[in-house]
Parts: C-alpha cells; structure tokens; sequence
C-alpha cells in the first residue's frame, strides 16, 4: 500500500486539498512518486531560479502536472527550486517569464505550451 509523501507534492495540490487525507493511491500514481523520487533524488539541492543551497528542496514542474500531465515524469520538465522561487513561479507568470533560460528549454520540447504557458 502507498501513500502520497508530501514531499512530491506542489504547493497548489496541497491547497487544493484534494490530496489531504488520502492514504492509498492508485498503482499508477505510485509508479509515478517512485519515478519522481529517483529523479528528485539525483538532482542536486540548488534552487534553479534563485541558484542558492536550499535544505528544502522542491520538485518543481516547469509545465505543471494539472495541465500538462503528459510531461509529469520528463526529466527535461522537471527541477529542483526552494519553496520560494517555487510557489512564485506556480502563481506568478511575469515571474515566470523572466525565467530565460527554463523558457527556452520549454520552447524546444513544446512551443505551443512555452507559448501559453508564459504568455509569449
Ligand atoms: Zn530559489
């Protein structure tokens, strides 16, 4: 039996609480927490926006899970950030648009989504 570890969550599913609460999850979910871990394991823990050390480090979707769920365990979709950058970057386009160099790796595996997703 699996349970959602917190960890992999974004801050938006906590507080959608949707999840809160849930203790067993589907094997495909399981599958893809065991496929996060491994990745999030191998990252080094330097927040990609603000560079610095983090002791909380966050998987972050660059294109995120609700809306692009075909990309939820793509390496080239997936970073470590601190909370902070992290939360900012979920809820703040501008913020997000000024990410250069996470924009132009989204724009070389899904224009259309680096498009709407940033508001180019
Ligand atoms: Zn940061």
């Amino acid at each position: 039996m699996a349970r959602v570890s917190k960890e992999w969550l974004c801050p938006g599913e906590y507080a959608s609480g949707l999840l809160i609460g849930m203790k067993q999850i589907s094997k495909k979910q399981s599958t893809i927490n065991r496929e996060l871990a491994r990745i999030k394991r191998d990252l080094p823990q330097y927040c990609c926006i603000c560079h610095k050390y983090t002791s909380t480090p966050q998987l972050m979707h660059l294109l995120p899970r609700s809306l692009y769920p075909e990309y939820i365990t793509e390496e080239w979709n997936l970073r470590i950030g601190c909370p902070e950058c992290h939360s900012r970057y979920d809820n703040d386009r501008n913020f997000r648009k000024q990410q250069k160099e996470i924009v132009e790796t989204i724009r070389q595996h899904d224009e259309l989504a680096a498009n709407r997703y940033f508001g180019l």
